[in-house]
This record gives structure tokens, C-alpha cells and sequence, in this order.
């Protein structure tokens, strides 16, 4: 018999990954988040980081998190309901709430850790989750955990909501829509606006994660709830801190009622320490920053716009993105992941996303442009993108 420790059944799992030609190595930089990196001992334009506005090396973030060390050191000691709960915790939630134009936020560890904790704790036996089909990983997961009855509705199809709730609503207590704000793989926004009113007219409750909306859409980057100016009608306002923002941890905002509820009943609030202070004192200064202009939003969308016109016009079909994630479709899975190599061979650092985590036959490049990214760097990643798909006769 062979010894357990050897993990044999993993071995046979790690197999077939390499069988399928899934198997992937990490890929590693040197330095900084930046818009050119050195990737595996290599500089590349960096066009696969969540990193929008260039905040995760901007000089101000990095001078407010060296002072939040100095006076509060490396770590918060506690969960937040013992003695992790620091002034500057309660500062960042004061500057979001007011950023994101809510009575309350509640801050949480990651975007993640935000759904696996937050979901949960809102919703109970005999009530129902209706979420849409396309939603983040985070939000399935953090579906899971909850103790009440779940489904799912057609991809930001509101008649198959609208379908959903007629059979369903008056079978249960509380019902809550969840839907993610921006969907990460297309670069679409929610129909928010036609969400909100139907869960008005059924009585129920909405939950918008907006990991890919926050510091993107809306004023300054006030998210997708300000972009379609639905203050007050939708109940808990999910954000990252860690793309857009720059640094990490995740939070909700909404009423005082809601905040009153998970710091009591919030798992990752009462089993997790709180952020580092050097993540917190980074996070004002991020907040202020873009309370203070939006300069960087804007050169975010104009760089966008850019590059996504100058990709459309080598005829590479880039999908129906309202937002600054490009996807370039190629299709066969193979064929996107030599692309993807071949990129890299070239110097762009674009990453391949093939089935599962799209529809089979719907593989592609998923180019991520930021603020911080010089139109010549931009040039010359449209160069490549011509260069390759000549060389593999795509376009
Ligand atoms: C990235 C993402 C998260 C996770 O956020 P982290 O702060 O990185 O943990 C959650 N929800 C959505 C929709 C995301 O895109």
C-alpha cells in the first residue's frame, strides 16, 4: 500500500490537469505593481493587474502606510471585537461612507472574505438568494455558507429574474438579489437600474458586488451604484479595496442597521484579525486622493478608450466591455493560450482565460489597461497585438 503522505490521490488530480493542458506555473515579478514589470527575469507591459489606478506604488499610498507603521506597527493584534479595532479602522469606514455617499460601511479583510461573511449573516432559513448566473466565485461560495434557499437567473436577463420572482417570491420570508456590479471576464455593468425596480416591486433586498466598479465607474470612482445614481435603493454596496484601491481588504456599505448587524454577526468581523494598519492608513490616503480629483479615473477611461479602439480597429473582436477590461476573443483554447505565449514572447504580459472560467469556445486575452499605463506603452502593446495575430493568421 502506498504511504498516505505521498498524497497519491493529488498526484492522480495534478495528472490530469497536465493531461488537459490546464496545468499552469505562477508566474513571477520583480518589483512593483507597475505597468511594465520584470516577469520571470524579463521587462513586459503589464496589461493582466487589477491594479486600474495606479495606486498600488503610488508615492502617497506608500509615505501614509510607512507612517501608519511607525505609529501603529505591522499588525492590528486582534479581531475587531476583541481588541483589533483600531481609530484608523473606524477613520477608513468614516472616509468610505462618505466616498461612497452611505450612512455606513463595514470593513472587512478582502472582497472575499466580504461575501463568504456578509452573505451569510443577512440571510436565514425560509428566506431565498437569487443570484445571477455569471457571479464571482466569492459570491457562489458566500451563497453556500447561507442557510437559506438559493437560485440562480439568466445573465443579466431581467425577464428570467422577473420569471424567478413571480414563481418564487411569495414562498419565502426575505428575498436577496446578488449581482455582481461589473462582470470581470465581458467588462458589462449590471442593469441596475431594472434590477432595483424589480426587486422594489417584489419587496425584495439587493447585494452589488462591486469589485471591478469600485474606483472605476461613478463619480471619482464612487462605483456602479453612483454611476446609475441609485443611492438609498440598493441595500448592501459591496467594494474591494484591493484592485482599484490598490491595496486590499473588501467592505459593505449601506445603512447603520446594516453595519450594527455584522459587527455582531459578521464571521470573518468576530473570527478574523482586522487589517494591518499599513493597509489602513494607505486606504485614507487612497480614498482622499480620489475625493480630491478625478484625475485618475479619467486617464483610467482615456487610456481605455485608447487601446480599445486601436484593437477594434486590427479587427479583433472585443466583446460588448462598457468598462476599461478589454477582453480580445479568440476562441479555441489552445490557440488562446499560444497567444497569450506568444505575447509574452514579445514582451506583453496579457494572461489567457479559457473554459471553465468562460464559456467553451470563448477563450481570450483579457487585457487590463490602467491609469498609469503612457500611451507609447500602449502603442506598442497594439504593435504586438498586431505582430502576433498576423503570425497566427487571426486577424
Ligand atoms: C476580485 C473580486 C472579489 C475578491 O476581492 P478581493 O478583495 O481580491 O478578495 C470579489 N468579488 C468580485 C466580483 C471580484 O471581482
Amino acid at each position: 500500500m502506498s504511504n498516505v503522505h505521498e498524497l497519491g490521490y493529488l498526484k492522480e488530480k495534478i495528472q490530469e490537469l497536465k493531461d488537459q493542458g490546464v496545468y499552469r506555473e505562477l508566474p513571477v515579478y520583480d518589483g512593483a505593481n507597475e505597468a511594465e514589470i520584470n516577469l520571470n527575469g524579463k521587462m513586459v507591459i503589464n496589461l493582466s493587474s487589477n491594479n486600474y489606478l495606479g495606486f498600488a506604488n503610488h508615492p502617497k499610498l506608500k509615505e501614509a502606510a510607512i507612517k501608519a507603521v511607525e505609529k501603529y506597527g505591522v499588525g492590528s493584534g486582534a479581531v475587531r471585537t476583541i481588541v483589533g479595532n483600531m481609530d484608523i479602522h473606524e477613520e477608513l469606514e468614516r472616509v468610505l461612507a462618505e466616498f461612497k455617499r452611505e450612512e455606513a460601511v463595514m470593513l472587512f479583510q478582502s472582497g472575499f472574505n466580504c461575501n463568504a461573511g456578509a452573505i451569510q449573516a443577512i440571510v436565514d432559513k425560509g428566506d431565498l438568494i437569487i443570484s445571477d448566473s455569471l457571479n464571482h466565485a466569492s459570491i457562489i461560495d458566500g451563497a453556500r455558507l447561507a442557510k437559506s434557499d438559493k437560485t440562480v437567473f439568466k445573465h443579466s436577463d431581467i425577464k428570467d429574474l422577473e420569471r424567478v420572482l413571480k414563481e418564487k417570491r411569495d414562498q419565502y420570508n426575505n428575498v436577496l438579489i446578488i449581482t455582481d456590479g461589473v462582470f470581470s471576464m465581458d467588462g458589462d455593468v449590471a442593469k441596475l437600474p431594472e434590477i432595483v425596480d424589480l426587486a422594489e416591486k417584489y419587496n425584495c433586498m439587493t447585494y452589488v458586488d462591486d469589485a471591478h466598479g469600485s474606483g472605476v465607474l461613478g463619480e471619482s470612482g464612487r462605483g456602479t451604484v453612483d454611476h446609475f445614481g441609485l443611492h438609498g435603493r440598493v441595500d448592501f454596496s459591496i467594494g474591494t479595496l484591493s484592485k482599484a484601491l490598490g491595496v486590499v481588504g473588501g467592505y459593505v456599505a449601506g445603512s447603520k442597521t446594516m453595519k450594527e448587524w455584522l459587527s455582531h454577526r459578521g464571521r470573518p468581523i468576530l473570527f478574523s484579525t482586522s487589517l494591518p494598519p499599513a493597509a489602513v492608513g494607505a486606504l485614507i490616503e487612497a480614498v482622499k486622493l480620489l475625493m480630491s480629483t478625478t484625475e485618475y479615473t479619467d486617464r483610467l477611461w482615456d487610456n481605455a478608450n485608447y487601446f480599445k479602439e486601436k484593437l477594434g480597429k486590427l479587427g479583433y473582436n472585443t466583446g460588448h466591455s462598457e468598462t476599461p477590461i478589454t477582453p480580445v476573443i479568440i476562441g479555441d483554447e489552445a490557440e488562446t493560450i499560444e497567444f497569450s505565449k506568444k505575447l509574452l514572447e514579445n514582451g506583453v504580459f496579457g494572461s489567457a482565460i479559457v473554459f471553465p472560467t468562460v464559456p467553451k469556445g470563448t477563450g481570450r486575452i483579457r487585457c487590463m489597461v490602467t491609469a498609469g499605463h503612457t500611451k507609447e506603452q500602449l502603442d506598442r502593446a497594439v504593435e504586438t497585438f498586431k505582430k502576433v495575430g498576423e503570425e497566427m493568421k487571426l486577424i
